[in-house]
């Protein structure tokens, strides 16, 4: 499966890592099955945000709230990695759910998409729209 994103997104993924550096940023994918249309920043609640992330629960279950009342899914979510590769850490992995989420994650200036499975995270390729 590929994911789309529009240029724009891909844009404001790489603003939030830029803006919360040197700590990781964090948040949600919004969208439907196979495109990203939305981002949500939040807040990186982590007591160690330099090399870890824990998004805002607040945020997160608001956006689950709005998912149910029919508005964009949560997709996934997103986080960056101020010192390191766009690849899931040891602590990413030991922290996945393996529920099929997107993870996007940057790093070095590069984005890259991963789908959390049940067998660890798998890359996941995508395509950059334009609007
Ligand atoms: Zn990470």
């Amino acid at each position: 499966m590929t994911l789309n994103i529009s240029s724009d997104l891909i844009e404001a993924l790489r603003n939030e890592a830029n803006k919360t550096h040197p700590n990781e940023c964090c948040g949600i994918l919004l969208g439907a099955a196979g495109e990203i249309a939305q981002i949500q920043p939040a807040t990186n609640v982590h007591p160690t945000p330099e090399t870890h992330f824990e998004i805002d629960p607040a945020t997160l279950i608001a956006a689950y709230k709005i998912e149910r009342e029919g508005g964009p899914n949560v997709i996934g979510y997103y986080h960056s990695h101020p010192k390191g590769l766009p690849e899931p850490s040891k602590t990413d992995q030991a922290s996945a759910a393996g529920d099929d989420k997107v993870w996007a994650i940057i790093g070095c200036d590069k984005i890259r998409f991963w789908r959390d499975g049940p067998v660890g995270f798998k890359p996941l390729s995508y395509e950059v729209v334009e609007d």
